[in-house]
């Protein structure tokens, strides 16, 4: 019951709040101050699209790859001539281990355009050669997140991964060869796929324990409308109540040996350093790059347009190649702040009032009164933290999040023409 209501008042808020302004040309602002910022790059590029996926992505065609990475590079130099200088960098996609050496060049030059002292890319399976490593390495990456999903191979099949991505027996031996030659190593897993059953969650889990994977995120299946109806037709009906009781089985496994880094992040308890995949959680502001790339800075959103050949030629005439933004309003920018704060499992309560000039809690009151009468809190001074009921309720709340950004991308990338070759 308590999680239909958090579901339907997070996708109505989350919708209005995404609702991105018409007819206002978007403008970045110029950046005079050094406050800690994350350089979000985005790689659209796949060698096959899965079917569960709402990302903005295309099939990999490499002279558009190579155009694309020289103007992601003119786009960063524009970053940088507005005065932004990002302490970190997370490169996500799409796959973007897809083209390696334009990978590295790029990362090179964010190097030596801003103060960048943690590198976090993406990549698949498939992608993780002795090669390919050395590369990432020498590229200074700290965190290397690769796209499991499932070692199941039936599932595997399923979702158009097994004869790109590799067996689940071949994809654990490549994440053991892989271990311990980053600061941290990332399974990115998800549950709650039609057709997935608690026996096949148990058996990943079981291998996930065996191979001692240092960090596991396990996503809820998170998908828009219209990938829902695409899925609808190959996998079956996404079924949403079977959700909790996945999530439960997979605190109960992992609770043990692993600590929650966000509501869905576990990290190996003494595994070294943990950075996550949550960049919105460690970062208070983002910038996007890339084709489809969503930033956050001053309270506004900020998306580029979804079109890669206009991305292109945007940057080759010397402008940014923004499409749309959304300014928050002040009550939005408290409540978004909140639910990332809050993603990390924890909440200073203090400081978001000093932030918000004592605006927080006459602003979220009854938020904050319903959560803590569903039990969803704790308090050790100086912090809220989630409970174990606290963490499913906001692994509703992102997923609402996420599904409403989602919707967003199909709406740009239908704007952009690009069709689902799924
Ligand atoms: S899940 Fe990953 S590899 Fe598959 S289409 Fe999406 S971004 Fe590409």
């Amino acid at each position: 019951m308590i999680d239909r209501i958090i579901t339907s008042a997070a996708r109505k808020q989350f919708d209005r709040a995404l609702k991105f302004e018409q007819g206002i040309p978007p403008e970045l602002p110029s950046c005079d101050d050094d406050r800690p910022r994350l350089l979000y790059l985005h790689i659209p590029f796949c060698e096959e699209l899965c079917p569960y996926c709402s990302f903005h992505r295309v099939i990999f065609d490499e002279g558009l790859a190579r155009q694309y990475h020289a103007a992601v590079r003119l786009e960063m130099a524009l970053y940088r001539q507005k005065g932004y200088r990002f302490s970190g960098i997370y490169a996500g996609g799409g796959t973007p281990t897809v083209l390696m050496e334009e990978l590295v060049e790029t990362l090179r030059l964010a190097r030596a355009l801003f103060p960048i002292n943690s590198v976090s890319v993406e990549t698949n399976p498939d992608h993780l050669t002795d090669e390919n490593v050395e590369m990432l390495r020498q590229a200074g990456v700290n965190r290397l997140s690769v796209g499991v999903q499932t070692f199941d191979d039936g599932l595997l099949q399923q979702i158009a991964r097994y004869d790109k991505y590799g067996s689940g027996e071949e994809i654990a031996a490549r994440l053991t060869q892989v271990s311990g030659k980053f600061d941290t190593l990332n399974a990115d897993m998800i549950f709650n796929f039609p057709g997935q059953s608690a026996a096949m969650l148990e058996a990943d889990l079981d291998i996930l324990q065996k191979i001692k994977m240092q960090q596991v995120t396990f996503y809820p299946l998170m998908v828009s409308h219209l990938t829902q109806k695409l899925m609808r037709e190959k996998m079956g009906e996404v079924n949403f109540s079977r959700e909790k009781a996945f999530f439960k089985q997979i605190l109960r496994r992992l609770e043990g040996d692993y600590e929650a880094s966000s509501a869905w992040c576990f990290s190996r308890k003494k595994a070294g350093a943990s950075m996550i995949d949550e960049y919105v959680v460690d970062f208070d502001e983002y910038a996007g790059l890339g084709s489809g790339a969503i930033g956050y800075v001053n309270g506004v959103c900020y998306a580029n347009t979804f079109d890669i050949r206009q991305y292109i030629s945007e940057l080759e005439y010397g402008r940014l190649p923004l499409q749309a933004t959304r300014t928050f309003s002040p009550a939005d920018r408290i409540r978004y702040d909140f639910l990332m704060k809050l993603f990390s499992t924890r909440l200073n309560v203090g400081q978001l009032e000093e932030k918000y000039e004592g605006r927080f809690l006459k602003t979220l009151w009854k938020e904050m009164a319903a959560f803590t009468l569903a039990g969803s809190f704790r308090y050790f001074t100086p912090n809220l933290h989630l409970t174990p009921w606290g963490r499913y309720y906001w692994v509703i709340m992102m997923r609402e999040f996420f599904i409403a950004v989602n919707n967003f991308r199909d709406h740009c990338r239908r704007q952009a023409g690009l069709v689902r070759l799924t």
